[in-house]
């Protein structure tokens, strides 16, 4: 068995509790109209071999395992991050269950976008989600996702209702995804769930406009300012007086 693994990043701090390292996974299902990674969307196509390298479960083990010395000093562990990770479900399940055996703690860092038995099963063997939260309203989901949000909502009350520990990430998307509209409906939604989970707010940045032109993929949002920082704090509030533990930034 063997998964396309896009990058492996040391030394994480925002990936999850202590120092991390991030495994990549290639491909993804969405076509977010800003991803960071665009390259790491590919999948299944000459350009996902371009982008990737292929891995064994073991031979991936070795690689995390070479951080483990950092893991125990800060609390951290293994990040597995995309593209979407829940795309390769079956290397996911073997690596989770390897690093179960090894005392290395998980965090899945996901849209969500999987099937229902795929999110049961990974979520027997996971520590921590960080589950992306984009959209609300589906016909906006679909026009900047290029998917449904039938799966990852539906997902995120399964785990949310089997007590799994979850940080909320909701990327702050000028126009898109920081309106008030869809910030009261995100509100509404997550206060529908079994608990109220911790929020992080992801700014908008444009650091990754270079990836675009570098690899001649189409940039919808090469004029897009970000949020100022007075919308994010407005919407910290937001969320604040609702009751719910937020942070901006990872
Ligand atoms: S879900 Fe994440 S990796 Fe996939 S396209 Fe959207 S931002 Fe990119």
């Amino acid at each position: 068995m063997q998964a396309r693994i896009s990058n492996i990043q040391r030394f994480c701090i925002h990936d999850g509790p202590g120092i991390r390292t991030t495994v990549f996974f290639q491909g993804c299902l969405m076509n977010c109209w800003w991803c960071h990674n665009p390259e790491s969307i590919f999948y299944n196509d000459v350009n996902a071999e371009k982008f990737s390298t292929k891995y064994t479960p073991e031979e991936l083990l070795d690689e995390i395992k070479k951080d483990l010395i950092f893991f125990d000093e800060s609390g951290g562990g293994v990040t597995f991050s995309g593209g979407e990770p829940l795309l390769q479900p079956e290397f996911l399940k073997a690596i989770l269950k390897l690093c179960k055996s090894n005392g290395i703690h998980n965090t899945i860092d996901t849209t969500g976008f999987c099937n229902k038995n795929v999110i049961e099963e990974i979520s027997e063997l996971s520590d921590l989600f960080l589950y992306d939260l984009k959209i609300i309203n589906n016909e906006f989901h679909e026009k900047f996702t290029g998917v449904s949000n039938k799966l990852p909502l539906q997902n995120l009350k399964y785990l949310s209702k089997n007590d799994k520990i979850i940080n909320i990430r909701i990327p702050l998307i000028p126009n898109i995804t920081d309106t008030k509209e869809n910030i009261l409906e995100i509100i509404k939604f997550l206060s529908s769930l079994n608990r109220k989970h911790k929020i992080n707010l992801l700014a908008y940045h444009r650091t990754s406009a270079g990836k675009y032109e570098k690899y001649n993929i189409e940039n919808k949002m090469k004029d897009t300012k970000p949020t100022s920082e007075m919308k994010i704090e407005t919407i910290k509030n937001e969320f604040f007086s609702e009751g719910f533990d937020v942070k901006i930034g990872g």
